[in-house]
């Protein structure tokens, strides 16, 4: 497994400081959460390392198993195995779902290793069914008037298919019903092996009773203000995050 380390990243965005010196370090196995209220930076930093252009780094770094993912362009990111689920992805007009996953499997193979087309078509049936996605998304074009759902079911659909070595989930279960929950959850939870590292983004609690992360950190004005375990997700469910401000003496 990658490991992904975060180390003193400040982040601006049209001179705007957002990031204020975020470290974290997620090993290969390892499922963390961040969680905080709304606009202190959590799809800041998830823009941020996967490269958006509007997000400025003014300070730090960031290493995929010791490899300097700033200096990356995007698409090397992906293929050095990053995989960025976004709040709000974007729809690709005159792509279908299917040929995007399929290219995107083979800018990470070496060129005469690609994926054969029936293999292909057989691992897409097979994650489309586990997900319970209808077959016919496989040949819209991606995310093109896609509901909400359609859409966290597809990213988690790409998911299973790139398999990548560190994922970082955006508020994946934003608007979902309580059964497309269960289907994104069983998706990421299949995933779980001693390889595989996510960082799951979100700002409710209710996703972590069907995804259990080894640590929840809560990110406040820009920085990581406490760590714990599961345990620390569900206070918060139950008592809000007033206490933490009080604690790191925040006003709002
Ligand atoms: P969160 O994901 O925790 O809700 P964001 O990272 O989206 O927070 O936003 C953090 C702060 O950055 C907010 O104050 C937000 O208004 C600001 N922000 C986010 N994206 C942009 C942008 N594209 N342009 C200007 N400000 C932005
Ligand atoms: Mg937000
Ligand atoms: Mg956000």
């Amino acid at each position: 497994g990658s490991t992904l380390e975060i180390e003193n990243l400040h982040v601006e965005i049209e001179g705007n400081k957002i990031l204020k010196g975020v470290d974290l370090t997620i090993k290969g196995g390892e499922f963390h959460a961040i969680m905080g209220p709304n606009g202190t930076g959590k799809s800041t930093l998830a823009s941020a390392i996967m490269g958006h252009p509007s997000f400025e780094i003014t300070e730090g770094n960031v290493y995929l198993d010791g490899k300097d993912v700033l200096a990356m362009e995007v698409d090397e990111r992906a293929r050095a195995g990053l995989f960025l689920g976004m709040q709000y992805p974007s729809e690709i007009s005159g792509v279908t779902t299917s040929d995007f996953l399929r290219s995107s499997i083979n800018s990470r193979r070496e060129e005469g290793d690609e994926i054969s087309l029936m293999k292909f078509i057989k691992e897409m049936d097979q994650a489309l069914d586990y997900l319970d996605i209808d077959k016919n998304m496989a040949q819209r074009y991606l995310n093109e008037g896609f509901s909400g759902g359609e859409k966290k079911r597809n990213e988690i659909l790409q998911l299973m298919l790139l398999k990548p070595e560190m994922a970082i989930l955006d508020e994946i279960d934003s608007g979902l019903d309580i059964d497309a929950l269960k289907v994104v959850s069983k998706g990421i939870n299949k995933l779980r092996d001693d390889q595989f590292g996510c960082l799951i983004i979100t700002h409710y609690q209710r996703l972590l009773n069907y995804i259990t992360p080894d640590k929840v950190h809560v990110m406040m004005q820009g920085r990581i203000v406490k760590t714990g375990g599961p345990d620390l997700a569900k206070r918060l469910e139950s008592e809000g995050y007033d206490w933490i401000k009080e604690e790191q003496g925040i006003e709002e």
